[in-house]
């Protein structure tokens, strides 16, 4: 009875997984990683100002976009407070989740899900993946894929590989695309609001991917003020899957 369950469950897993192999495979190849789109943002931000200073009905009417990461939770003292903060500001973002951090977390993941931001993998115990067997480094991202599964009924194909490092073609093995970042806020090594602030905003144009961590409470305050600045220069806020698939 108890078996059967369970390979209904993962099962249904499994064949959500396969449709979206087709998908995934006819975009992988150009979407690898987030510079390229970066690059791209840069043209449609020259192109905007372009027409600004020609013809006025040429003019871009799109806002900026800029995607909020957060790596390394959840944090069971600081994730909640973001996600308030996040959700009076009616932004959405996106969290890497650590699966050894999910257990003891779960509401909170079973909220970042209804609220609407993405949720994507970081490995089960934030390994060196370039470091690992292939064999081991596919545990790690499927088994904290599996946890998110089990509490959102979404099996997320977004992974971001600690300290940036990939191994190469592994995106095939895992079937899912990895995501780094354009702009890194260096908050787990200042915490320091007015630093990451620094090393942040200045940096930032249409399509920024920002790098940080919800396991501090200097990230979290620097983080919504971000928002805060952001929001009055006109910047729309969306997850980063926004900004890879287009
Ligand atoms: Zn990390």
């Amino acid at each position: 009875m108890f078996g059967t369950a369970a390979e209904d469950f993962y099962g249904g897993a499994m064949s959500e997984k396969r449709n979206r192999i087709i998908f995934w495979f006819c975009g992988l190849g150009f979407m690898f990683l987030a510079g390229w789109e970066a690059a791209r943002a840069k043209d449609r931000l020259a192109q905007t100002w372009q027409g600004a200073s020609g013809d006025v009905g040429q003019v871009s009417m799109e806002p900026p976009r800029v995607a909020l990461t957060f790596d390394d939770g959840p944090n069971s003292q600081y994730t909640e407070t973001l996600l308030d903060g996040l959700r009076e500001r009616k932004v959405q973002a996106t969290f890497f989740l650590l699966g050894e951090n999910i257990e003891g977390n779960e509401a909170l993941v079973q909220r970042m899900q209804e609220e609407g931001h993405l949720i994507g993998n970081h490995t089960y115990h934030h390994i060196r993946i370039s470091k690992v067997s292939e064999k081991e480094a596919v545990e790690e991202i499927e088994s904290t894929s599996n946890k998110i599964y089990q509490l959102t009924g979404v099996y997320t194909s977004f992974v971001r590989p600690p300290f940036g490092e990939w191994k190469k073609g592994l995106e095939f093995h895992v079937t899912m695309i990895p995501v780094l970042w354009t702009i890194d806020s260096r908050d787990w090594v200042t915490q320091d609001v007015g630093k990451i602030l620094d090393a942040v905003l200045p940096k930032v144009e249409d399509g920024s991917i920002i790098l940080m961590h919800d396991e501090f409470a200097e990230s979290v305050e620097a983080a919504l003020r971000i928002v805060d600045t952001l929001q009055k220069e006109g910047y729309q806020f969306v997850t980063a899957d926004d900004l890879l698939l287009e």
